[in-house]
């Protein structure tokens, strides 16, 4: 008795352009110069980065750019240590939820620099800008520890969504 088949792999190649739209757009050209910009609701104020065209909340359109710090606090954190097919990091790593100052909502990313264990809710991070930059936000390689005091729970716990 042989074991049914539960998976089968073959090379594929999809050869496809993508149109990242006026505000995605806008956010990868602000990458080219190290610059990470959200957009700003004008109804609920709230600064969404990554940007969306529209605020899911309010359901009105977000025309307004804002520019965000480069530092942030991990909000929310995940060891990766298990290898998987297509992985591009090397396990162990660690994935965080970061929200930059002057965001409201969190950007996933990898915390990097640092052992892993040591990663932790309200840890203080910046960006480490990979070199050459190209319009993706894998030009931001990285985040960092700052070494600045971790920031207390009450300060970033309506920024966790
Ligand atoms: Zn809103």
């Amino acid at each position: 008795m042989s074991e049914p088949v539960q998976r089968v792999l073959g090379p594929v190649a999809l050869d496809y352009t993508v149109h990242a739209g006026s505000v995605t757009g806008a956010f990868l050209e602000a990458l080219l110069d190290k610059r990470l910009v959200g957009r700003r609701c004008p109804s609920c104020a709230k600064v969404f980065l990554p940007p969306r065209g529209a605020c899911p909340t309010c359901a009105v359109p977000m025309p307004e750019a804002v520019e965000v710090g480069q530092r942030g606090v991990v909000t929310t954190f995940s060891v990766i240590r298990i290898p998987f097919d297509g992985q591009v990091l090397t396990p162990p790593y660690a994935a965080a939820h970061i929200v930059l100052d002057g965001a409201d909502t969190p950007l996933l990313h990898i915390v990097g620099e640092c052992d892993v264990d040591t990663v932790r809710m309200g840890m203080r991070v910046e960006a480490v800008w990979a070199d050459p930059i190209e319009p993706t936000l894998a030009s931001v390689r990285y985040f960092r520890p700052t070494g600045e005091p971790d920031v207390a729970w009450d300060a970033f716990k309506e920024h966790l969504g």
